[in-house]
């Protein structure tokens, strides 16, 4: 029987973010060859994420545009995804784990009276039959996990699964929804953000991470040069944000950001486990630290032992060369 697997594409002030192609290569992955895969795409000014999604062949993208969309409010973008999944009838919704997913896709869930499984970190396909893995013990064990029957709803992790493939001209028709205008008990006048202009370090490839060792604000400077040269974002443990060094918005681990990069940079981050909840699953682990013994150095597939204020401006220097 031919399912439809119906992908959220988030977007950011009208930019696709990378996890919405991550996402609908999720749905590739798992879609048969009868198979449905559906998209939507909710916002104030969504144009530009639509043309971005076109090529890549879903059966239909499902458009809701209102000003009332403009900043992420449950109420409203639940009443939203209500209209589309009525018209869709999926029988997979799949979101990113990113704060949107994780607050939306739970409400999704409750509406279809669906299974969810989240933060899946990849996905194999079994005769035919999806089985998704996630992390448990902050990434100290995995589990496989597959859905018996009904509606189902999925988040999947940022810089896990592969991104979407456009098959060659191949389009995608679109359809527009009419935004349903629910009554809003709640409005969102304003998001005022610390981090602009800057990569979103839950999706950089790259992270250049800071921890005590910085000892101070200017101590961040040569890793903030390092990122910006290498196209990455500038990260930092629990110590070095208490310590008054960098914003909490740059905490990564067990209480604050979980990052898979493609490369983590530890610069002066002793390696508690906390620290290891949110970034022990990144591809390649470097680490820069003066004590050999610290524990950082048993996760890293590269470690430095020295001074982080003389090895990074080396590194930055080496990878200006490049
Ligand atoms: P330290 O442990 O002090 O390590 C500093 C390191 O820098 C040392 O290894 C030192 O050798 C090295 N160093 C110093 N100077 C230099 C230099 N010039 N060059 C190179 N290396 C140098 N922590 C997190 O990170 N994220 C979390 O989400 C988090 N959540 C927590 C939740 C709970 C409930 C608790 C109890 C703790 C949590 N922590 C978290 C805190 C965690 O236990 C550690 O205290 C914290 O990660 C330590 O930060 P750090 O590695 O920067 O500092």
């Amino acid at each position: 029987m031919s399912k439809t697997l119906l992908v959220y594409a988030e977007n950011r002030d009208g930019k696709l973010r990378q996890v919405a192609l991550e996402t609908l290569g999720a749905a590739q992955q798992i879609a048969g060859a009868q198979d449905r895969i559906q998209v939507v795409v909710a916002g104030s000014d969504i144009t530009s994420a639509v043309s971005e999604l076109v090529p890549y062949g879903a059966d239909v993208i499902y458009t809701i545009e209102h000003p009332e969309l403009e900043h992420y409010n449950p109420e409203a973008y639940i009443s939203v995804l209500k209209s589309v999944l009525q018209q869709a009838a999926p029988d997979l919704v799949l979101f990113g784990h990113t704060a949107l997913g994780k607050d939306l896709a739970p409400l999704v869930a409750a509406h279809l009276a669906a299974g969810q499984i989240s933060d899946i970190t990849a996905i194999e396909v079994e005769e035919g039959n999806a089985v998704f893995t996630r992390p448990l013990y902050a990434g100290k064990a995995f589990e496989k996990r597959v859905f018996e029957n009904g509606p189902a709803v999925i988040t999947i992790r940022p810089n896990n699964v592969a991104a979407a493939t456009a098959p060659e001209g191949s389009a995608s028709p679109i359809e527009d929804i009419a935004y349903p205008s629910p009554s809003l008990r709640t409005i969102v006048k304003d998001v005022v953000q610390k981090t602009t202009g800057k990569i979103d370090l839950s999706e950089a490839k790259i992270v250049v991470s800071g921890g005590r060792g910085v000892k101070s604000v200017d101590g961040f400077k040569p890793l903030e040069e390092l990122a910006d040269l290498l196209g990455g974002a500038v990260g930092a443990s629990r110590g070095a944000c208490d310590a008054g060094y960098c914003d909490y918005s740059l905490q990564i681990g067990q209480t604050g950001k979980v990052v898979t990069p493609e490369i983590y940079i530890a610069c002066g981050i002793s390696g508690a486990i906390q620290h290891l909840a949110g970034m022990s699953q990144s591809r390649v682990i470097i680490a820069i630290n003066k004590d050999p013994e610290a524990p950082i150095f048993k996760v890293a597939d590269y470690g430095i032992v020295g001074d982080l204020f003389d090895v990074v401006p080396l590194l930055t220097a080496e990878f200006r060369k490049v």
